[in-house]
């Protein structure tokens, strides 16, 4: 494993001296969690879309900052009651999901990060996380932190990219965009056309590259700052 070996970005590519030898000379700074769904997307995109788009920025971060970021496993299932009427959707609960993050978030810390961030790519996701993270923080005390990485897309570079304004939504311009331009077989550009929301038909690989360029750049810019001290997680003070 070497510097050019893209191999070095995810853990489980590691063997377990390679990744002991690097944790032990302080080459890794901090961990990526990519945390999403599969569940239905419309007619016209493939279901994995919030887990493949979550972990292609994740890994593009990755890339960016090398060696000093690694890459967890991504949690591809996510909390997606709210789409279960559209069978092949797979949901967990609130309790189990959040027990697999918990001990996903220790086992990190556990192998020495004091940096890791939780990287959403899942709507559904994000209230169960905000409810919790207090308590992650108090019984870790470490500089964990939860973001969906539509939250790193200024406004600005999203309005000049999308016809409709709405982002993230749901299957529609911005997520189409996005998978337009980093993994076009998932988009079915006929049944686009025959259903009923209309709004991804707006969606153009241009735009989807631009955006995901700026997101990369700012979650890269970020990851940064909680390696160097700007950006620490607040402990909420124990009573
Ligand atoms: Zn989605």
């Amino acid at each position: 494993m070497n510097a050019s070996d893209d191999s070095q970005i995810w853990l489980h590519k590691h063997t377990r001296r390679e990744f002991r030898n690097r944790m032990n000379a302080g080459e890794l700074k901090a961990c990526l969690i990519p945390v999403a769904a599969t569940e239905q997307h419309l007619e016209h995109l493939a279901m994995e879309h919030d887990w493949r788009s979550c972990l292609h920025i994740a890994e593009l971060v990755a890339q960016r900052l090398s060696p000093r970021v690694v890459v967890a496993p991504s949690m591809s299932i996510g909390m997606s009651e709210h789409h279960m009427r559209h069978i092949g959707t797979l949901s967990a609960l609130p309790g189990s999901w959040l027990g697999l993050l918990f001990d996903t978030i220790r086992s990190m810390n556990h192998a020495g990060f004091t940096n890791i961030l939780v990287l959403n790519g899942h709507g559904g996701n994000i209230a169960p996380c905000q409810g919790i993270w207090s308590q992650f923080l108090q019984r870790l005390e470490i500089n964990l932190q939860f973001r969906s990485y539509w939250d790193f897309l200024p406004e600005d570079v999203a309005e000049a990219h999308l016809k409709t304004g709405r982002c993230p939504g749901h299957a529609q311009e911005f997520e189409t965009a996005f998978a337009l331009a980093a993994f076009p077989e998932n988009v079915r550009m006929d049944a686009m056309e025959d259903q009923e929301d209309r709004e991804p038909l707006s969606a153009t690989a241009e735009a989807g590259a631009a955006m995901i360029e700026s997101i990369v750049v700012n979650v890269s810019d970020h990851v940064v700052s909680m390696i160097d001290g700007r950006s620490i997680a607040e402990i909420p003070p124990f009573h």
